[in-house]
């Protein structure tokens, strides 16, 4: 597959390991994964490439996750951005939700969940984007097939 025909992921947490082994689960998925270890490094990163989702620590030095998520949809609107969460916070989780977050994960996160989100925030991020037909998503997320599967019909749509 190539480059282009990948769905970009911009992974943001400073925790390292935790950083790599999702990385790893993604790219051997055929994602393309871009994982930077601080908020301003991800603003580089959406500037430099057009990112489809964004997954995003709440808690991490220097921009925290709130911050990121808000310089993150300016430089993007159609960006979709997911904030992963160590620790509950309803508040800044709440006020992630006023700033355009899609939605939450709590870490460490399932991988069947976490595909679950993508494929949900990449439909949105689509139709948004798009103004694709609503039947038309429709009809490939009804497929018998696997996420993957799923999420790479979904983007043939965003490259036609
Ligand atoms: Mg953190």
């Amino acid at each position: 597959m190539s480059k282009k025909e990948k769905i970009n992921i911009l992974i943001v947490d400073d925790e390292e390991d935790f950083l790599k082994s999702i990385s790893k689960s993604l790219e051997v998925r055929d994602f393309n994964v871009i994982a930077v270890n601080r908020g301003e490094k991800a603003i580089t990163a959406a500037r430099e490439n057009l990112i489809d989702i964004a997954l995003v620590d709440l808690k991490m030095p220097g921009m925290n996750g709130e911050e990121t998520l808000l310089a993150l949809k300016k430089e993007n609107q159609w960006m979709e951005v997911v904030i992963l969460t160590g620790h509950g916070t309803i508040e800044s989780a709440l006020s992630c939700k006023e700033g355009g977050a899609y939605s939450f994960l709590q870490k460490p996160c399932e991988l069947d969940i976490l595909l679950e989100t993508l494929v949900k925030a990449y439909k949105t991020r689509l139709m948004n984007r798009k103004k694709v037909d609503a039947e038309k998503i429709k009809e490939i997320l009804n497929i018998e097939a696997s996420p993957w599967e799923i999420l790479r019909r979904l983007k043939e749509i965003d490259s036609e």
